[in-house]
């Protein structure tokens, strides 16, 4: 059987400034020291103005950085928009793709998404590729038929797992404290698994996060689940002891 260690990776989205940034992410390097909690892998994504100064204040921790977007191309006139490899150059070694907000906010499309995700790993990085329904397309029975689309049509070619983690947030669980079934949430990860055969080298090592309000209290319920390697977490990953207790609740 394949052992997948969890990633608890958090989205800061537009929190946090040098200051409050470094503090939390210096409080929960203090936490994870040097060494890496055999059970889980710590991912912190600020925005990308504070990435630098959150890898200084992670360094020498086991804790990783990542940003939250990133432009498909490597350069170019594209103002406003940030390179994979120029977050790499300040300390990234992630960067999330097609979050809901930027699928709902800035129009991304299926296509889209997998441009940025082989940039980042063109890049050499690895990505975080996010899937997931709205609560329109569950209630009508569409959720796993849209999440399967989202996959095939999001993941890059060469994507593995040493390269690429999946994260399935479905939107109406972002930020509003509701959370599928845990029954819900295994089988959409059980259909995630099945097809990404023929979409990655490796299915059965990719690691598939669980994201849409996790919280200390639910943590453990979700984190057991079969298929479930891990979270990314919004608002609870702007608190360290919150963001904490939910990595502690890893098997
Ligand atoms: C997210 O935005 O990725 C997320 C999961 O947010 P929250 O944990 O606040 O629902």
């Amino acid at each position: 059987m394949t052992v997948r260690r969890y990633l608890i990776a958090g989205n800061w989205k537009m929190h946090c400034r040098q200051s409050d940034g470094a503090a939390l992410a210096a409080d929960l390097a203090a936490r994870v020291g040097p060494v890496a909690d055999p059970r889980f892998d710590l991912l912190l994504c600020p925005p990308a103005t504070i990435v630098a100064t959150i890898s200084q204040a992670v360094s020498g921790s086991a804790v990783s950085v990542g940003g939250q977007d990133c432009h498909a191309q490597a350069q170019g006139a594209h103002t406003g928009d940030i390179a994979a490899d120029m977050l790499a150059d300040v300390g990234a070694g992630w960067v999330i793709v097609g979050h809901s907000e930027r699928r709902t906010n800035h129009a991304e499309s299926n296509a889209m998404v997998r441009g940025k995700a082989a940039a980042v790993l063109r890049a050499g990085l690895a990505a975080i590729v996010c899937v997931g329904e709205t609560e329109a397309e569950r209630d009508a029975g569409q959720a796993e038929q849209v999440v399967a689309a989202q996959l095939k049509g999001s993941i890059p070619d060469g994507a593995a797992a040493t390269n690429t983690v999946i994260a399935y947030e479905p939107v109406w669980a972002i930020g509003t404290g509701r959370t599928p079934t845990l029954a819900d949430i295994a089988a959409m990860h059980a259909m995630i698994r099945a097809r990404l055969s023929g979409l990655v080298a490796d299915p059965d090592a990719v690691r598939i996060l669980y994201g849409g309000s996790v919280k200390p209290s639910n943590a453990a319920e979700i984190l057991g689940l079969p298929d479930v390697d891990g979270a990314l977490v919004g608002g609870a990953s702007l608190k360290a002891d919150d963001f904490w207790a939910i990595a502690q609740a890893c098997p």
